[in-house]
């Protein structure tokens, strides 16, 4: 463990360093207020830091003060050096952001349990960063989980009816395009009966991945439930979501699925709604875009329609 010995006088630096060296501890020294800053800001500053209050520049009393004030990460452990202080001074030190206070002349068997103290503290105050890391990472992964969904990988349902409404109230409020699309696999059942559940679910991937690389960047794909995708489209038109669908549709049945030495394709319909006006909402649009939707099944599948007026 690092520890700064920063005092002005060169004798009784060497003499604390001497000492924590035969205790097995690093030793950086300073001999002036700027010199003990320097290495307090560095990067892996000393974990602790004794600190005469007289100093050349700053007291030591000040210093403590100022790493507390900012932020103090990482933690350092301040020990205020000092003879002749009042117990208010001391007090007011201590309150101030000094960590603790021993009286000089150093009783060296008294430096040595508080140095402990302060390596306590220490390492309770990394297993609490720890900690608070792995909360972190794992409340991430809660939040990553419940936006998306695990077999595709693309949104969560939840998740698009969130995004939905808010991007419904900015196209409706600033007059802008938007367009809700819906994806349904063809004979999905049929599928999954003639090739088996788990060649469906590689059907499914396919079909995310393949929008993936076709979707810009600001538009959204979720799993709408079961063998439906649901895409939101801001900033464009029913022509254009009808241009992005059919490239995504040929793609689609231009594609064989590899799934246990067989091929398999597949084909996929398509219902896109357009916003009509600033108050639709997004159950209007996914009804719309589901009777389009309905349409294309109708008139044999494998197609794209637009909601009519
Ligand atoms: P249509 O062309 O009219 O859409 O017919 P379809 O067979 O695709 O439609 P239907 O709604 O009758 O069947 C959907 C099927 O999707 C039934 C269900 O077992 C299957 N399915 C739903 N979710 C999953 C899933 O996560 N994995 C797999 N493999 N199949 C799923
Ligand atoms: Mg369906
Ligand atoms: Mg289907």
């Amino acid at each position: 463990m690092k520890i700064l010995v920063a005092d002005d006088d060169k004798g009784v630096r060497a003499a604390l360093s001497d000492r924590l060296h035969k205790w097995g501890y690093d030793v950086v020294e300073a001999g002036t207020a700027k010199e003990a800053m320097k290495q307090l800001y560095m990067e892996a500053p000393p974990k602790i830091a004794l600190i005469n209050w007289t100093l050349p520049e700053m007291e030591g009393a000040d210093i403590c003060k100022r790493i507390v004030e900012s932020g103090n990460v990482p933690f350092i452990y301040t020990i205020l050096l000092s003879e002749n202080r009042t117990d208010e001074a001391i007090m007011k030190a201590l309150d101030g952001g000094a960590c603790d206070f021993i009286p000089k002349p150093v009783n060296t068997a008294m430096l040595n349990s508080r140095i402990r103290i302060g390596a306590r503290l220490l390492d309770a105050d990394k297993r609490l960063n720890h900690y608070a890391r792995e909360i972190d990472n794992y409340s991430n992964e809660m939040k990553r989980l419940s936006i998306t969904d695990y077999l595709t990988g693309v949104y969560s349902r939840r998740y698009f009816f969130e995004q939905a409404i808010l991007e419904l109230e900015r196209a409706g409020r600033y007059n802008r395009k938007l367009s809700v699309v819906i994806i349904d696999i063809d004979h999905f059942k049929q599928l999954n009966d003639s090739y088996g559940h788990l060649a469906g679910d590689e059907v499914l991937m396919v079909l995310a991945e393949n929008a993936g690389t076709i979707l810009r960047k600001t538009d959204l794909m979720a799993r709408y439930g079961g063998e439906e995708f649901v895409l939101l489209l801001p900033e464009t038109d029913g022509p254009g979501a009808f241009k992005l669908a059919e490239r995504l549709r040929k793609s689609i049945e231009d594609f064989k699925v590899e799934f246990d030495d067989k091929e398999i394709t597949f084909t996929i319909s398509i219902g896109i709604a357009e916003i009509k006006s600033s108050d639709e909402t997004i159950e209007e649009m996914i009804a719309g875009a589901g009777e389009a939707l309905n349409d294309a099944k109708k008139k044999g599948r494998n197609r794209t329609e637009l909601k009519k007026d």
